[in-house]
């Protein structure tokens, strides 16, 4: 447990939390909506400080990342909690499971067992990623900054719903965020995650202006996030806002992993390849179809001259990219390599 970083003391012993967008209000003994925040006497906690309740080495595709430390592993950490309720959740056991518990479930790793672990392993990176990081806000930021003197990257995979001081706070030590824009309907945020779409947009272009690498997952739910028009709108803000050179993945759903959405069926391959269409023809030069190994659509293509630059089969990766250039025109192909 550790007192949080981000919070406003108010009158009677309330406390708002200033770490994500929703900035809850809470009261002496009360939790904010992620579950892991709560008012002791005035004083906000983060109780899931140091309580990981998932470590793996995954590769960094799988996160996912196509431009940044291509075919490399990350190590990959997580504590429970969740600022959104998202019922598409696959990780639902871990983002919203826990909730009725009085204690906070994980395995007690200090930030220099995380940072440790790493280096044993020949990691060239941290990724905080599974549940939403913000609300592990103060646990991610201590281990990122012994990461950072010690070589180490680090990668937010993010819902993107945090505030502008959560933000401002781990800029100076993130390499790379992947932050899904999961619709381009407020109302489907509000009905579906129990979070806004405005905050999210506002954090993709601040990463973006401060120079950290920037990929974007859309997770296409049949029936709710599959049309062409949300298709257009999202490839026109990553276009205008973030840039042609954003990669934008666009993944299947399933729903029998999902948390409430079992009656639903998988995302047709074909819709994929709609979307990847839309992607190309809104002026994306890198969009990739998820979660269907196999599909060129998860390959690099050279932007300029078609080349295959980079072959996928699901987190398999071939490299014919010459330092990140194409193989035949030498073209830069926005890679992260270091
Ligand atoms: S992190 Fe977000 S959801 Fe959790 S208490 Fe703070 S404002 Fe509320």
């Amino acid at each position: 447990m550790k007192e949080s970083y981000l919070y406003k003391k108010l009158s009677e012993k309330k406390v708002q939390c200033q770490n994500c967008a929703h900035f809850c209000v809470i009261t002496p003994s009360e939790r904010g909506i992620c579950g892991v925040r709560e008012n002791q006497d005035g004083k906000l906690f983060a109780l899931n400080y140091g309580k990981a309740i998932a470590v793996n080495v995954d590769p960094i595709e799988k996160k996912p990342f196509f431009h940044f430390l291509p075919g490399s592993h990350s190590l990959s950490i997580a504590t429970v909690g969740c600022n959104f309720r998202c019922d598409n959740c696959q990780n639902w056991n871990i983002s919203q499971g826990f909730k009725k518990l009085k204690e906070i479930p994980g395995e007690h790793l200090e930030p220099e067992k995380i940072v440790e672990m790493t280096l044993k392993n020949n990691l060239p990176s941290i990724s905080y990623t599974y549940t939403e990081p913000t609300i592990f806000l103060e646990y991610a930021l201590d281990i990122m900054k012994l990461a950072r003197k010690a070589g180490l990257k680090n990668t937010f995979v993010s819902n993107g719903f945090m505030s502008k001081e959560s933000a401002k706070l781990i800029i100076p030590y993130l390499d790379a965020n992947n932050i899904d824009i999961k619709s381009f309907s407020d109302e489907f945020y509000q009905k579906h995650c129990g979070g806004k779409l405005q905050p999210v947009l506002d954090t993709a272009k601040l990463m973006k202006k401060s120079g950290v690498w920037l990929e974007i997952t859309t997770l296409v739910i049949p029936t709710l996030s599959d049309s062409e028009e949300n298709f257009q709108k999202i490839a026109k803000f990553i276009f205008d806002e973030l840039g042609s050179e954003t990669p934008w993945h666009v993944t299947q759903f399933s729903g029998i992993i999902s948390w409430k959405l079992k009656n639903l069926p998988d995302t047709p391959v074909e819709t994929l390849k709609k979307a990847y269409r839309i992607g190309k023809k809104a002026g994306l030069k890198y969009v990739y179809t998820g979660n269907v190994p196999g599909l060129e659509h998860e390959d690099t293509f050279c932007p300029k001259c078609k080349t295959l630059a980079i072959d996928r089969v699901g987190y398999f990766v071939q490299r014919y990219d010459k330092s990140g250039k194409c193989p035949k025109c030498n073209n830069d192909l926005n890679l992260i390599l270091k």
